[in-house]
C-alpha cells in the first residue's frame, strides 16, 4: 500500500517493509514525540584556556532522555533528524535553551571576559534560510550578548555550497556571532576557500589529538593545524584531550583552548553550575 503523506494523515506499513526501515519509522515518531514533551536536555562541556586554566565557555551537547530508554546520545538520533528535518525545530529548541542557559550564567557568575556558548548547527540547519532570524530570536530572549555565542559548523556543511555559506557566515559576522569549524581536519575544505570565511575558530578533531605523542602523523597534523589557524589570525581549540600527556603536548604548541575528559565530561546545568561556582583551575 502506498503511503499517505501530510498533516494528520495515516500511514500504513508496506508488509515488505525490513526491520530496519520499521525501527526508523518508529523511531521517527518517536522524535517527533519527544519535541512535543520536551524530552530533550542539554548537557554542557567546558572549553578550557590551555594557558589560564580555566573555564572560557561551554559547548551545547543536547541529549535525549526517552521515557523508556533512558539517556540517548546525539549520534544515535541527529541523523535521522536531519534526513527528516525534524533537526530545524530540535536545532531551534537547543539554540533557545542554550542561550537561555548562557544568559543565565553570565548574570549569575560573571566572568572577563565573558565566557562563551558553542552551539552545534547541523547541515539543514544552516541552509535553512530562517536561521539568522532565528539565532537572533533567541539572543533577544535570553538577553544574552552576541559576541558570547560561537556556532560551531563542519567543514562538510561549510563546502556543500561555499558562496552561499560564504554570505551566510558573513551575514553572522556582521552581528558579532563567532563561527567554529567543528571536526577540523576529517573533512575536506580547500585551503583557498578556508582563508575567505569568516572564521574565528579551527576545532581539531579528537582522531588526530587521540595520536598526540604517539602517533608521528597525528602529531604532525596537529602542530601543521595550530600553525595553519596562526598563520590565519584564528584561534584553535582541540576536542577529546583526555590525558595530562595530551594536554602538555598541546600546551607546547601553544594551542588555544583545549576540551575532553580530562577537564571535564559534558555536565547536567546542575553539575556545570556546581563548576562555576567553584570557579576551577586545571
Ligand atoms: P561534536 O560537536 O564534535 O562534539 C564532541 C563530542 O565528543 C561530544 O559527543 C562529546 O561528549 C565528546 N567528547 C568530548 N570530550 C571527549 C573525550 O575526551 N573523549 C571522548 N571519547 N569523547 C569526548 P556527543 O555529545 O555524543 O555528541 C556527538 C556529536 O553529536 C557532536 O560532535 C555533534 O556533531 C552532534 N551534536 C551534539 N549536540 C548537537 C546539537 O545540539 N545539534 C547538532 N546539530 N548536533 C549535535
Ligand atoms: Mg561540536
Ligand atoms: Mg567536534
Ligand atoms: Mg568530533
Amino acid at each position: 500500500r502506498a503511503k499517505a503523506k501530510g498533516e494528520g494523515s495515516i500511514e500504513i506499513f508496506d508488509p515488505s517493509m525490513n526491520a530496519k526501515a520499521l525501527a526508523r519509522f518508529q523511531m521517527e515518531g518517536e522524535l517527533r514525540r519527544a519535541l512535543e514533551r520536551g524530552e530533550f536536555v542539554l548537557h554542557y562541556q567546558p572549553v578550557v584556556g590551555l594557558d589560564t586554566g580555566r573555564i572560557e565557555g561551554f559547548e551545547a551537547l543536547v541529549r535525549w532522555i526517552h521515557p523508556e530508554r533512558g539517556m540517548v546520545p546525539p549520534l544515535e538520533f541527529i541523523s535521522l533528524a536531519e534526513e527528516t528535518g525534524l533537526i530545524v525545530p530540535l536545532g531551534t529548541w537547543v539554540l533557545e535553551e542554550a542561550c537561555r542557559q548562557a544568559g543565565a550564567w553570565s548574570r549569575a557568575f560573571p566572568a572577563d571576559p565573558p565566557r562563551l556558548m558553542n552551539v552545534n548547527i547541523s547541515a539543514r540547519q544552516f541552509q535553512h534560510k530562517d536561521l539568522i532570524e532565528t539565532v537572533l530570536d533567541a539572543l533577544r530572549a535570553a538577553r544574552m550578548d552576541p559576541g558570547t555565542l560561537k556556532l560551531e559548523i563542519t567543514e562538510s556543511i561549510m563546502m556543500r555550497d561555499p558562496l552561499a555559506s560564504l554570505e551566510a557566515m558573513k551575514t553572522f559576522k556582521s552581528h558579532n556571532i563567532h563561527l567554529v569549524i567543528d571536526d577540523f581536519g576529517t573533512g575536506y575544505s580547500s585551503l583557498s576557500y578556508l582563508k575567505r570565511f569568516p572564521v574565528d575558530t579551527l576545532k581539531v578533531d579528537k582522531s588526530f589529538v587521540d595520536g598526540l605523542g604517539k602517533d608521528p602523523e597525528s602529531t604532525a597534523i596537529v602542530a601543521a593545524i595550530i600553525s595553519l589557524a596562526r598563520s590565519l589570525g584564528m584561534r584553535v581549540t582541540a576536542e577529546g584531550i583526555e590525558t595530562m600527556d595530551q594536554m602538555v603536548h598541546l600546551q607546547k604548541l601553544a594551542c588555544d583552548q583545549g576540551q575532553g575528559y580530562h577537564f571535564s565530561r559534558p555536565l547536567s546545568r546542575e553539575k556545570a553550575e556546581e563548576l562555576l561556582g567553584q570557579d576551577p583551575r586545571w
